[in-house]
């Protein structure tokens, strides 16, 4: 494999539900520690975006690419490639019967095949790094809504993913839970994670991203170094989407 290929490679992705069409002639490339922050009105295909890269959705045109292989159609082939492309979604989606533990250990065992003790092992482990250690006891309602989030970056950790998707995964917290998930989620992309971010936090945009994808109407409407992103927007949409936002 030439290490110039890109870990994730999209050409000509277009996703319909019915008539509606949500995603059009979306190209797009991550390369290997690369961080894509995807930004852009409600309803412009981000999050549909994301779930057609780890196959929650089919996209209907195109082709989308995991280091060279087109995503599989089914079967263990798609577990792990859910197991290599990790997602962190805005409603955290923690097993809610299962201990905080419990839940960063389960993929690891039964997707990954680790023994119980050493996905035990791994688990305290990310769990002391994304700082909730002391509560791996726990159960999920027992935690505030950041250390649950911070909980579900673990879990998708514990995979060992290729890529982390994350989608708007500070919408649904406090204001003062959102810096304790975004510290996380710099220190990992300063680790040199693969990262695909739908988010509204454009702090984090600026000072984490590498390149920064303007999504408007299912469209790649632009994509620029953050400093020229937020320096200088190429499109009225996109000058109009940070008027509002900043
Ligand atoms: P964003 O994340 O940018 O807000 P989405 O990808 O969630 O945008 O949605 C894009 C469009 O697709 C919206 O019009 C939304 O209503 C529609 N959509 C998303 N998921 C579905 C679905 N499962 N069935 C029908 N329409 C959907
Ligand atoms: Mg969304």
């Amino acid at each position: 494999m030439s290490t110039d290929q890109p870990l994730v490679r999209l050409r000509g992705v277009g996703k319909s539900f019915g008539s509606a069409r949500v995603l059009t002639g979306i190209d797009l490339d991550v390369r290997r520690g690369e961080v894509v922050v995807v930004i852009g009105p409600s309803g412009s295909g981000k999050s549909t975006l994301c779930r057609c890269v780890n196959r929650l959705e089919t996209a209907d045109e195109g082709s989308i690419e995991i280091e060279g292989r087109p995503l599989p159609a089914e079967g263990a082939d798609l577990a792990r490639l859910r197991a290599d492309v990790g997602m962190v979604f805005q409603s955290f989606n923690l097993f809610a019967h299962k201990t905080v533990r419990d839940n960063v250990m389960l993929g690891p065992v039964r997707v990954r095949g680790l023994s119980r003790a050493d996905a035990r092992k791994r688990a305290e482990e990310l769990l002391e790094r994304v700082g909730v250690g002391a509560h791996g006891d726990k159960y999920p309602a027992q935690l505030s809504g950041g250390q649950q989030q911070r909980v579900a970056i673990a879990r998708a950790l514990a995979m060992e993913p290729r890529v982390l998707l994350f989608d708007e995964p500070t919408s649904a917290l406090d204001p003062e839970m959102i810096h304790e998930v975004l510290d996380v989620m710099t220190a990992l992309a300063a680790e040199g994670m693969t990262m695909i971010v739908v988010t509204h936090e454009m702090g984090f945009a600026r000072k984490a991203a590498d390149r920064v994808v303007f999504m408007a109407e299912g469209r790649i409407a632009e994509s620029a170094a953050p400093e020229d992103f937020f320096g200088s927007p190429q499109t009225e949409r996109a000058r109009d989407f940070l008027a509002r936002v900043l």
